[in-house]
């Protein structure tokens, strides 16, 4: 015989905390409180076993379930003394649903079940209190219409309303017993013409209908799309709990209230919530009364804290609270009631928090000896530090507002205004910061999104597409600032009298929900304190090291500051766009022969190695991973008229030979064209100048008493051989190098790892190659054969079905690409097993994909320098296998 049913409280308790799958949370968390022994009101749980078991039944239930809730029940009637159903002394209960993850869709809780036209009156009797008797009915009789019926809730206020005009009143507290009995009967009524059947009046079939209910809820569409959403398992099922009524309405000495142990906005360790005197149930946040604060030291003046109306209750409140957080070692979120001077929990779980908050109390609770310094690292969610990362405006900066919207993603930005999605991407890969500015948006603008530094919509609230996205990819955000007006076609938008156009700056206050004009001077956040704490913890426990991608002074900079250990990934061709260097580099591209490439490739030596002179300062002592150049050329290509003419002025030619030129370099598939080593392999010059200027600015800083460490890596290898031609540039370009400043520069030559053929011949390639770095944009892109660049036409339908879990673009895709990374891994490491391992994609930043890494053994991470933290608290939780349930 399968057991269907576990009880809590009265002295029998079958569960506890650990059984949450079987019991859902709620379930399980009232048997644990139970358990400790705190004050919880008897009751039982039906598992989630009987959900799924309903489902796989063809909606039955299994045949020995009714015996073990008829069992469970008796039990608590002899425990409370009272009977279900009884017309003297009933037994009322709550029927509560509960998930193993709290669940929007999920059921209503119904409360005072068991009432009917006889047991009101034991009620009434018992309690000696009529009003209370009958107010509890038409709560019962609404809840439940509305619920488990699916009454409309405006039908009942109507019937409310007449009453209270009847009565020539505004308040339901001015209502008499004798008010509510007439709206019962209304209600009643309106049920069964609603529903052409009479509301049900045995208590047995109300606790039947409510448990049917709850089970029904796991499938309702809103339960299955909030599932789908969230990578919730359809075979989890939904517990249901059925639980004695206490009642917190019962007069000025009862309430009911929730509260936190720690304060969820700051993480402050101080009681905080709210409570209700003479209410019940979801009293306290339906809003029609203002609950009153908890502690006296976050009380106005004019309201009425618990701490002083109910010192005793409010005392054995904090005895709770200490108790609740030694035993689960976590902030706990927790409902109450008092019932004539007599407190009882009601519900707790590990409360929801802020960033800042969930960071302060794992500092706090780690120092207070509550949990250790590892339990610390591992309660922080690495994506969430993403908010407290980001600059903010500097409170004494000139501004000028534009217009006001939804702060809906928090941070600050400044970036050209650019109004869709794809010309944010290709500007912000040449390195320009973009405000993408939308309409509204949809999947199909997430790689801007993404590409973007902040994000602005004049349509949407707090959860339309933008906002969500925004959070998560913690990119600022301002939502539905409908007092601007986008208009695609003219390329503006206006706001305020102002009109400005694309590609002039803005401003984004993503916390403020404000929009500015211009360039608005940003602070950096603060790293000190708590998270300079927690940094340390981390980087005390990870293994792998952690990089930046970078190629800026600036963004070089910032990634030291965040901690970075070296940079990953230095894309030469974005100092390329600099407007004093586009001019050589199309001179370079749009010559002729070898010649000409050569005095173009002359002009930009020196920018090249100033550039790299720069970063070995930074960089002093930390490895630098410089990319020799990657794209198709023709992404440098001279687009105007003007600038073709000026081009061809510089060659010393005219403008139809450079059209000639252009079309003979057109490629129909660029991505997978001449680009990469190809490149270099088929104009060696081109990447003799980059060696050439990498290895001169290293013996330059060497010189200076730095330590440079460079590595050079190729780009796009499929063969050894690739490699074996490049490889030998740089190395006789080194030789000269050296030759000539009468001092060498410790090096290495490296590739990167992004073609499935690459990966499939490491065994072979690591023979000639120092490093491997996966650039897994390009290895997934190769992987699957997807176009990074137009996967936003399918890929959301994709995940919308199930056919990728994720977007593995945005979290690497652990079965393929993950399969060829450790194939790689493998083979390198049995050519050369200390072949030093990283990778540079996107994923770096990944906190799933960081796992993945870790457990494939890899050096490092390297990621966008505001990543940094992000990525050494995801490292030290990969290495301690941390990570379980989080409640940001
Ligand atoms: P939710 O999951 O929406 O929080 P709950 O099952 O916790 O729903 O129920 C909502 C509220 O109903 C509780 O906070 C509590 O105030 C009230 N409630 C539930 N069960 C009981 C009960 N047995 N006695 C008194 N109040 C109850
Ligand atoms: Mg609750
Ligand atoms: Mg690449």
């Amino acid at each position: 015989m399968s057991k269907w049913v576990y009880s809590f409280g009265a002295g029998r308790n079958e569960g506890g905390a650990e059984m949450r799958n079987l019991l859902g949370g709620k379930g399980a968390n009232l048997a644990e409180m139970a358990g400790i022994g705190l004050p919880v009101p008897p009751g039982f749980t039906l598992t989630t076993e009987v959900c799924t078991a309903f489902y796989e039944n063809d909606r039955q239930y299994p045949a020995d379930l009714p015996g073990q809730v008829r069992d469970a029940l008796t039990h608590i009637e002899k425990a409370q003394g009272l009977t279900f159903g009884d017309a003297k002394k009933p037994l009322l209960v709550s029927v509560r649903s509960g998930a193993r993850v709290s669940m929007p869709g999920m059921m209503d809780t119904v409360l005072n079940l068991g009432l009917n036209d006889q047991t009101v009156k034991g009620l009434a009797a018992m309690s000696g209190d009529q009003r209370f008797a009958w107010d509890s009915y038409r709560r019962f009789i609404q809840m439940y219409g509305g619920v488990v019926l699916g009454v409309e809730h405006h039908k009942f206020e109507e019937i409310m309303d007449h009453a209270k005009q009847d009565r020539g009143v505004t308040e339901d507290t001015q209502l008499t017993a004798e008010d509510w009995q007439r709206v019962v009967a209304a209600s009643k009524d309106m049920i069964a013409a609603e529903t052409g059947k009479p509301f049900p009046l045995d208590p047995e079939q109300q606790l039947w209908g409510a448990i049917g209910a709850v089970f029904g809820s796991w499938e309702t569409p809103r339960a299955v799309t909030y599932r789908r959403l969230n990578d919730i398992p359809g075979d989890w099922g939904t517990a249901v709990n059925v639980q004695v009524m206490v009642f917190g309405n019962m007069g000025d000495d009862c309430a009911t209230g929730v509260c936190f142990t720690r304060d969820p906005a700051t993480g402050e360790n101080m009681f905080y919530g709210e409570y209700l005197v003479n209410a019940q149930g979801e009293d306290v946040v339906a809003g029609i009364r203002t609950p009153q604060p908890m502690a006296k030291e976050r009380s106005k003046p004019d309201e009425k804290p618990m701490e002083t109306e109910m010192p005793v209750i409010y005392r054995q409140l904090l005895d709770v609270r200490s108790t609740l957080e030694k035993h689960y070692k976590d902030m706990q979120d927790m409902e109450f009631t008092v019932q004539r001077g007599k407190l009882y929990m009601l519900q707790t779980r590990n409360g929801k928090r802020t960033a800042a908050a969930s960071l302060k109390i794992a500092i706090d609770m780690a120092k207070e000896g509550l949990i250790d310094q590892k339990e610390a690292v591992n309660r922080v969610n690495p994506s969430s530090l993403d908010q407290l990362l980001h600059p903010m405006l500097d409170p004494k900066a000139k501004r000028t507002l534009l217009a006001k919207g939804l702060p809906a993603s928090p941070g600050a930005a400044s970036g050209a205004i650019v109004l869709n999605a794809d010309e944010a991407e290709s500007r912000a890969n040449k390195g320009e910061a973009v405000i993408l500015v939308r309409i509204e948006t949809s999947p199909e603008d997430i790689h801007g999104m993404h590409a973007a530094k902040g994000i602005l919509t004049t349509r949407g609230g707090m959860t339309s597409h933008a906002a969500v996205v925004a959070r998560g990819m913690g990119r600022p955000c301002v939502a539905g600032a409908g007092g601007i007006a986008v208009d695609y076609t003219a390329q503006t938008i206006t706001a305020g009298g102002h009109v400005l156009h694309a590609g002039d700056t803005i401003t984004l206050d993503g916390a403020a929900g404000e929009v500015y004009a211009g360039l608005v001077a940003m602070i950096d956040p603060t790293m000190s304190g708590d998270f300079a704490t927690l940094m340390e913890w981390a980087d005390a426990n990870r293994r792998m090291k952690v990089r930046a991608n970078a190629e800026t002074v600036l963004d070089a900079e910032t990634a030291r500051k965040f901690g970075a250990e070296g940079i990953g990934l230095s894309r030469t061709e974005h100092m390329f766009f600099d407007p004093q260097r586009i001019g050589a580099v199309r001179q370079m591209i749009m010559a002729s022969d070898a010649e000409g490439r050569r005095a173009a490739l002359a002009k930009l030596l020196p920018f090249q190695r100033e550039d790299f002179k720069d970063l070995f300062r930074i960089m002093d002592a930390l490895p630098i991973t410089i990319r020799l150049l990657d794209p198709p050329l023709h992404e440098f290509l001279p687009h105007g008229e003007a600038e073709l003419a000026a081009v061809a002025k510089a060659l010393g030619t005219d403008v139809a030979a450079m059209r000639r030129r252009g079309a003979e370099l057109a490629e129909a598939n660029p991505m997978l064209g001449l680009r990469g080593c190809r490149l270099g392999i088929v104009y060696p010059e081109i990447y003799e100048m980059q060696a050439r200027a990498i290895f001169e600015a290293a013996v330059a800083v060497a010189k200076e008493g730095k330590t440079p460490i460079p590595e050079v890596e190729i780009p796009l290898i499929g063969t050894r051989k690739e490699l074996e031609i490049t490889r030998a540039q740089v190395d006789r370009v080194a030789k000269a190098v050296f030759a000539e400043a009468g001092r060498s520069v410790e090096y290495t030559v490296g590739t990167m790892i992004e073609l499935p053929r690459a990966a499939l011949t490491a065994g072979k390639i690591a023979e000639i190659s120092d490093f491997f770095s996966f650039g897994t944009n390009d290895l997934t892109q190769t992987t699957f054969g997807f176009s990074r660049d137009d996967a936003g036409k399918f890929l959301p339908t994709f995940v919308e079905q199930g056919i990728l879990p994720k977007d593995p673009f945005i979290s690497l895709d652990v079965e393929g690409v993950g399969e060829l990374m450790r194939f790689c891994v493998e083979n390198g490491r049995k050519t050369k097993p200390d072949l030093s391992i990283g990778i540079c994609g996107e994923h770096g930043g990944d906190p799933a994909s960081i796992a993945l890494c870790e457990e494939l053994g890899l050096d490092y991470v390297s990621c966008s320098p505001y990543r940094v933290p992000v990525a050494r608290l995801a490292a030290a939780q990969a290495a301690l296998h941390g990570a379980g349930d989080r409640t940001v």
